[in-house]
């Protein structure tokens, strides 16, 4: 088979790459070993899709060069894909943080740039095992079980190694390292940290329980905090993990709370009955627990107290370690993007070469900033392959 494109990995970044490329009229060909596209898009934001943001910026992304973004970002502002999506009968509702979900689910996207890319011509070659692509005179060839494709251009949109449930693999590192680019140093990110020793019975015993917290150490990260039998979780913990390698992160329970004028009001109930007027009520009785206090808020001096509200605006929790690839939205790290052309996604030194997606060394916070990473790195090289 012989086509223009061959473009390695039908996830979100492939299939907008298939998309730029069929709208400049060349022929595009998605091999996939999935049997279904885009299985990460389906399982995004809890079957839901956080599919971009409204408030996107190159500082919402770690990359070893932070300029390295900039041009694709720039060629599909989060405007521009919402009218898109919109005008193809997608609907989004934005939530939190300008973050925007499907609200006909993630399903809903998926069809919509399936049908887009079929709409302009793109192939599909879905369950397919692809054992190798090569350079093959000024083109490439890659075989798969299927048979060998010849292409003109060939696109790696392999994704990173996290959620191997999902289809993936470490595969599109191997390819970029046979083709002689580098891959820096891979992370599990965006994902739950967990518990040391100081702090696991702790994290055990307040299982479930969820709270707005503000994180600050790594990075300063805002939203939901949840407590799990292991350690801890939700949005904010997932957005810490990006930038966490060791030491401690310090954890604010009560974001915009004052404290002692909270205590102030209430002389003469518990410590911890106090503290559960803001705080989850297991929450108050584990920190009273484990700062053993006890009696009526009357018995705090106003030191005692104040060192009581600065512990709750910066409560150390210093994890052993960020949980693994299983459960990490994304993998940190990838294609080294220095020998990658931030205009084209072409590698400089293998004419024909585009990497695109989280396959590079490009991750966003959590958000929708890695989905719309894959979409607007996918178009901005489908604009050249
Ligand atoms: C559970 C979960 C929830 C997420 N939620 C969100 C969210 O709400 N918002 C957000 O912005 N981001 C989210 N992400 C991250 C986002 O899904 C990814 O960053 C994005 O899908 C990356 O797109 P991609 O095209 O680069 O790679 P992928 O979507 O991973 O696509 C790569 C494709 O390559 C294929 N492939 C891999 N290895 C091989 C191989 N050896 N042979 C053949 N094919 C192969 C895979 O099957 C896959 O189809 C989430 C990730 C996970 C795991």
């Amino acid at each position: 088979m012989k086509v223009d494109v061959a473009i390695l990995g039908a996830g979100a970044s492939g299939l907008c790459c298939a998309i730029a490329c069929g709208r400049r009229g060349r022929s595009a060909l998605l091999i996939d070993h999935g049997r279904k596209a885009a299985r990460k898009v389906l399982a995004s934001g809890g079957g839901r899709a956080n599919c971009t943001n409204i408030d996107i910026s190159p500082a919402d992304y770690v990359c070893g060069n932070p300029h390295f973004v900039k041009s694709a970002l720039a060629r599909l502002s989060s405007w521009e894909f919402l009218d898109w999506i919109h005008a193809g009968g997608v609907a989004t509702r934005e939530e939190d943080n300008g973050k925007h979900f499907c609200t006909g689910g993630a399903i809903s996207l998926v069809r919509f740039l399936m049908a887009e890319a079929q709409a302009v011509g793109a192939r599909f070659r879905l369950g397919a095992t692809i054992n190798a692509a090569r350079k093959d005179g000024d083109g490439f060839v890659v075989d798969t079980d299927a048979g060998p494709v010849r292409a003109a251009s060939l696109v790696l949109a392999l994704g990173g190694k996290s959620w191997p449930g999902l289809g993936a693999t470490d595969f599109g590192y191997a390819l970029a390292r046979g083709f002689g680019l580098g891959v820096t140093p891979l992370l599990p990110g965006l994902t739950p940290l967990l518990a040391g020793p100081d702090m696991a019975a702790l994290c055990q015993d307040l299982s479930g329980v969820s709270l707005p917290v503000g994180l600050s150490g790594p990075c300063d990260a805002a939203g939901s905090l949840l407590f799990t039998h292991k350690g801890v979780s939700g949005p904010a913990v997932l957005d810490a993990s990006l930038f966490w390698r060791h030491g401690p992160i310090a954890i604010d329970f009560l974001p915009g709370v004052d404290l002692e004028a909270v205590l102030a009001e209430t002389p003469r109930l518990e410590i911890k009955n106090a503290l559960a007027r803001v705080l989850p009520k297991r929450l108050a009785g584990a920190i009273c627990d484990k700062l053993a206090l006890a009696g009526p808020v009357a018995g705090l001096s106003p030191k005692a107290r104040r060192e009581l509200a600065h512990k709750l605006a910066a409560f150390p929790f210093t994890p052993a370690r960020a949980e693994g690839y299983a459960k990490a939205e994304v993998t940190i790290g990838g294609v080294d993007t220095a020998a990658v052309s931030s205009k084209t996604l072409e590698a400089t030194r293998i004419p024909g070469l585009y990497v695109v997606g989280e396959l590079l060394d490009v991750t966003g916070r959590l958000g929708g900033y890695n989905l719309h990473w894959a979409y607007a790195s996918g178009f901005a090289a489908g604009a050249y392959a």
